[in-house]
């Protein structure tokens, strides 16, 4: 016998979307989050984009789970009336030389499954918005926005009801095997141990640190994190977008795009810093340098050449958890259970970055899947 089912490592979007699942589906779950609060990690500084799926390798779990995930996310907004908005999103060429771009992420997008994407001439984009300076865009009508944080409280709410207990303050200090089960130590200010069957590591940032505490656990099998940080600049002015709009992708990131609150305010980001090896989750600094305004401006006149001059402002950035890093192929999700990685107990959530926010749900009925049931 063993006191819970399942502890969740991390109240982030994954972590609280997990614990719901599988306290719905009879588990008894516990989520262990560091901080004083649920949903103030990679969760809380993203750019709460509902991802149509189109950037990602065919067969990849990015591509399926943000498939599955969006469709999950637009059907949970609607039916607990969460905040969003499924305005669409013009993906830009501003260059002739950047069609062959759309084509090439269009090809993949129908790869992947999407089927609702239209290739639009300049003209018929600015049709759209009118603002807009490109020679081409596709035009994708799935994409849309989320108030992540609305969506988070409605999860730990579903969760609760279900019966799942949130502990915050309560950093995940290791485990050790115990036959069939795990005996889990929590940090902070107030200690405790307790046995549980399995452990689910949607720790974020930290899920790395976090497995290197699992005894037993294959260090080799814990793949490398790479940082990467995004800026945001918000607009002083009301925007003259209804849409969604981005570039073509750069390394690391999908090019300096403007996203929409539901408010209707616009912010642009995120930009790509690569951190340097030997930064950690625990020395992050968020600040926003406002000496890359410059930077900023330029990308954004390539596909908004009316930007005002001093009309932005420094707003908020993001950390990527990252398994790849610069210059190298882009890394998928790493979702591992004991048939992968042969430690009983455990699953491992690594480099959930983007579209892990669009993906939640469908990751959470992933790690589901590979749980035997209560
Ligand atoms: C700049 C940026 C833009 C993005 N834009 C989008 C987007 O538009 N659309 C989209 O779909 N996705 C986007 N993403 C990705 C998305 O935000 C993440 O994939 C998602 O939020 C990850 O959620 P998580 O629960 O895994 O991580 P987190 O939200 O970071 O949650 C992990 C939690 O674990 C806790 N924790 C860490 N270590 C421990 C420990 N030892 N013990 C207990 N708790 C611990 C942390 O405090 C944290 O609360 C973006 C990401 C970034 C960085």
């Amino acid at each position: 016998m063993t006191d819970i089912n399942v502890a969740v490592i991390g109240a982030g979007v994954v972590g609280l979307a997990v614990a719901r699942t599988l306290a719905q589906a009879g588990h008894s779950v516990v989520v262990l989050e560091a901080a004083n609060a649920y949903g103030t990690g990679v969760s809380a500084r993203n750019s709460e984009v509902i991802h149509a799926g189109l950037y990602y390798e065919p067969g990849s779990l990015k591509a399926s789970l943000c498939l599955r995930g969006r469709e999950l996310l637009y059907a949970y907004c609607q039916a607990r009336a969460i905040a969003h908005h499924r305005c669409g999103k013009l993906l830009v060429a501003t260059r002739e030389e950047d069609r062959p771009k759309l084509a090439a992420i269009a090809a993949r997008a129908a790869a992947c499954g999407v089927d609702d994407l239209q290739f639009l001439s300049g003209d018929e984009a600015r049709a759209l918005e009118p603002a807009l300076a490109c020679v081409a865009a596709l035009w994708s009508p799935s994409s849309g926005i989320v108030d992540s944080h609305g969506l988070m409280t409605q999860l730990l709410a579903d969760a609760e009801a279900a019966g799942a207990s949130l502990a915050v303050a309560s950093p995940f200090a290791g485990a050790r095997s115990e036959g069939r089960a795990w005996r889990l130590r929590s940090g902070g200010a107030e200690p405790f141990e307790m046995s549980t069957g399995w452990i689910v590591n949607c720790a974020g940032l930290g899920a790395q640190g976090a497995a290197r505490l699992m005894e037993g656990f294959d260090a080799a099998r814990i793949p490398p994190l790479h940082l990467a940080k995004g800026h945001y600049f918000s607009l002083a002015a009301r925007a003259p977008f209804r849409h969604l709009v981005y570039p073509t992708p750069v390394d690391g990131g999908l090019g300096v795009h403007l996203t929409l609150d539901l408010g209707g305010q616009a912010r642009f980001g995120p930009d790509v810093e690569w951190l340097p090896e030997g930064a950690t989750p625990e020395t992050l600094d968020y600040r926003v340098d406002a000496a890359r305004q410059a930077g900023f401006e330029a990308d954004i006149r390539r596909y908004w050449p009316g930007l005002p001059a001093g009309a932005l402002q420094p707003d908020y950035s993001g950390v990527r958890p990252k398994l790849s890093g610069p210059g190298q192929p882009a890394r998928d999700f790493h979702i591992a259970g004991p048939r992968e990685h042969g430690c009983e107990g455990v699953v491992q959530l690594f480099g959930i970055e983007s579209p892990g926010l669009t993906a939640s749900l469908a990751i959470a009925e992933h790690v589901a899947a590979i749980l035997p049931p209560p």
